[in-house]
């Protein structure tokens, strides 16, 4: 067992696509989820203790659990027991993610301490076992190790590679306060059945990822690809869910439409918004524009696609 400290730096993701399924028995809903991870990090840094410990920095630290319940506590605690290891490590995240805003910060640092913790106990996952470990934690952990784009199928943990074409530019409207997943599946079958549609596995099509759009990221074309997000008004079927649980976030998106975006949407279950821009300095005009309307806590750019955990 080494006893140096290892880092390991780990994306955040945007939806691009996110098409949902009737609620299935089990409560759970089957996905077409498009992830393309974006360059916002996280980095996980883990080093030998003589208890499990987490600690948190970063502007939002103070809303992320420093207790057993961490996602990244929970990936430590279930490499060592696989292997028949005690969990003695210090997890420290600084956390540039945004909490609870749509874009996988914890599943992230899942994906992250993983990593880290394989790297430090020498325990050598390959990396079918480290995706298996994964997807036990949480439907988007694998594509937080994996990065890129990918198709989630299932809950989203079943992924298949995308390929992109070229760099997308991104800007991403942080809320104040934010959404819970679980909360915003609810409400989107709630208004699925007030509908009358009903909201069942039976009463919804099966989703299906946009071939379109599918083909816009494989060949890095960018009107097309922002073309396919605004299709049917969006290409998010949570972003009905989050908008009404969270109705200033149309405000979020008018502004960033109204300042040049060349599409807009909700990123997964909010209630981050997510604005496709032309290049690198258009992203960095829209996020200060954006923040100036203080329709939003703050606006920032990214680009994509963006790499998978990543051994520092
Ligand atoms: P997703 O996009 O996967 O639905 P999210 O980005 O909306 O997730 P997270 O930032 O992953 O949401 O946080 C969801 C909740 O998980 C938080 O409110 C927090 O209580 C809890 N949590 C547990 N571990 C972490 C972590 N390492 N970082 C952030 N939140 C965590």
């Amino acid at each position: 067992m080494s006893g140096a400290a290892v880092s390991v730096r780990v994306p955040a993701k945007v939806n691009v696509q996110l098409a949902v399924g009737g609620a299935r028995p089990d409560g759970f809903h089957d996905l077409a989820n498009v992830f393309l991870a974006v360059g916002l990090y996280d980095v996980v840094t883990v080093r030998p203790a003589d208890a499990l410990r987490v600690t948190v920095s970063g502007a939002d630290a103070d809303q992320v659990p420093a207790d057993g319940t961490n996602l990244a506590a929970r990936a430590a605690e279930l490499l060592a027991s696989r292997r028949g290891l005690a969990p003695n490590v210090e997890i420290h995240i600084a956390k540039d993610i945004p909490v609870a805003g749509g874009m996988a910060g914890g599943s992230a640092d899942a994906a992250g301490a993983l990593v880290a913790c394989d790297a430090l106990w020498g325990t050598g996952c390959s990396r079918e076992e480290l995706l298996a470990l994964c997807a036990e934690l949480g439907s988007d952990v694998p594509f937080s190790l994996v990065g890129g784009a990918a198709l989630g199928r299932g809950r989203g943990e079943r992924l298949t590679p995308l390929e992109v074409g070229g760099a997308f530019h991104w800007v991403f409207a942080m809320a104040d306060g934010g959404l819970s997943t679980p909360a915003v599946y609810r409400e989107c079958d709630r208004l699925r059945a007030e509908c009358g549609r009903g909201a069942d596995v039976g009463s919804v099509p099966a989703p299906e990822p946009s071939p379109a759009l599918l083909d816009a990221l494989a060949e890095g074309d960018l009107a097309a690809l922002a073309s396919a997000i605004m299709a049917g008004g969006t290409s998010n079927d949570l972003q009905a869910a989050a908008l009404s649980l969270r109705p200033s976030l149309a405000d979020t998106l008018v502004a960033g439409e109204k300042a040049g975006a060349m599409a807009s949407l909700v990123s997964g279950s909010g209630p981050t918004c997510a604005f496709l821009t032309r290049d690198e300095p258009a992203a960095k005009a829209l996020a200060e524009a954006l923040t100036a309307t203080r329709t939003c806590r703050t606006a920032r750019g990214a680009p994509s696609p963006a790499p998978g955990a990543t051994l520092l």
